[in-house]
């Protein structure tokens, strides 16, 4: 691929490591390419980033057909810049954009270009402890037509942007609210992709969490509101009586998650039984009463693990392990972080360097 590179005149000031917080600063560059009908992927390009202008009758700000992605590039102490398991993203956004009808952006090109924009950008790249840089793509219609259809252009896009410890005083419980009307997907929908609509619906839910204390919304399916689904940017997995429940992937409404795909991995090796199956919120809470509830963590990008200390259901509520970080919670947080940080060996073979 033949990348094309528009230099800035003036680079941006470099924000304080230590005061990243979450998509906040933006770096130098971003990544375009355009896609026609008849002419396919043209014009790869690294572009100072800053608005583009845009068509108002553009397909996506009507019809949201618009996919994206979230991965991080880690720096090591040696200095080294890594990124975790680049193609389980590349492969993930064709099969979101397949089911939303975008044309597939090939595995090669993906990694070639995250690698590119990250190399530009290496001086973004933090090493603080805690810190990487963010990368986000993302690809939408930008066919200017009214009506709803398949549309004859799209462009792929990518951002980054440093981050901090997504929580700066360690990771710390979090309370959850189980959402018993609003449902996020169900079986033949889009539930398995990462899409704006997808969130834009979900919004709604993590309002109502907000005003009842919880940090998070815990899904139900869409069928029967009956068994537990995933987080709002997370999945969610369960220590109960010593083995490990997450919900099944298969079904179409659950995100397959990388974090999910590593830590099971990672959980098999180890010797735990792993258990991909549905798990109604009645035996959940059941077994959040009884003690046999251990551990409750959600997995995602941003924050590796997020231990769940307490979970709001209707009228009951379960508090989980005394709002304590539970112990396999924070080995597998340090475990997998120092895979990314090039602290742990990576065994797995799950590091690219850039
Ligand atoms: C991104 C996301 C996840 C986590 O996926 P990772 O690849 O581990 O970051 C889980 N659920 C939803 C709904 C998501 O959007």
């Amino acid at each position: 691929m033949d990348i094309r590179f528009e230099k800035r005149e003036v680079l941006k000031d470099k924000p304080d490591q230590k005061n990243l917080g979450f998509g906040k600063y933006m770096t130098d560059y971003m990544f375009v390419m355009d896609w026609e009908k008849d002419k396919g992927w043209t014009d790869a390009r690294i572009v100072p980033h800053e608005p583009i202008s845009m068509e108002p009758s553009s397909v996506v700000l009507h019809y949201a057909q618009e996919t994206f992605e979230g991965l991080k590039a880690y720096r090591t102490k040696s200095g080294k810049i890594q990124l975790f398991r680049p193609d389980m993203n590349a492969e993930r956004m064709i099969r979101s954009n397949d089911r939303l009808c975008m044309p597939p952006f090939p595995v090669d090109m993906f990694i070639e270009a995250i690698k590119a924009l990250v190399k530009v950008e290496e001086d973004w790249v933090p090493s603080e402890p805690g810190t990487s840089l963010y990368i986000r793509p993302f690809m939408f219609a930008s066919e200017s037509a009214l009506g709803v259809h398949m549309a004859n252009a799209y462009k792929f896009m990518i951002v980054c942007c440093p981050v901090g410890a997504y929580y700066p005083e360690g990771i710390n419980p979090i309370k959850i609210l189980v959402e018993d009307e609003l449902v996020r997907a169900v079986q033949g929908g889009t539930g398995f992709t990462k899409c704006g609509g997808n969130y834009a619906a979900s919004i709604l839910g993590q309002v109502k969490a907000e005003k009842m204390g919880c940090t998070q919304v815990l899904w139900l399916d869409g069928v029967h509101r009956k068994y537990v689904e995933e987080v709002g940017t997370m999945n969610i997995m369960f220590k109960i009586g010593g083995e490990i429940i997450t919900a099944p992937i298969d079904s179409g409404t659950v995100l397959a998650g990388v974090t999910r795909d590593s830590m099971l991995h990672i959980l098999k090796d180890w010797g735990y039984t792993v258990r991909e199956e549905r798990l109604s919120i009645d035996d959940l809470m059941k077994a959040g009463h009884d003690g046999s509830l251990e551990e409750v963590f959600g997995t995602g990008t941003a924050a590796v693990v997020s231990p769940v200390g307490e979970l709001v259901y209707k009228e009951d509520t379960v508090t989980v392990n005394n709002f304590q970080i539970g112990e396999l919670t924070q080995k597998l947080y340090d475990y997998l972080t120092g895979i990314q940080w090039g602290n742990v060996e990576d065994k797995y073979g799950w590091m690219m360097e850039v």
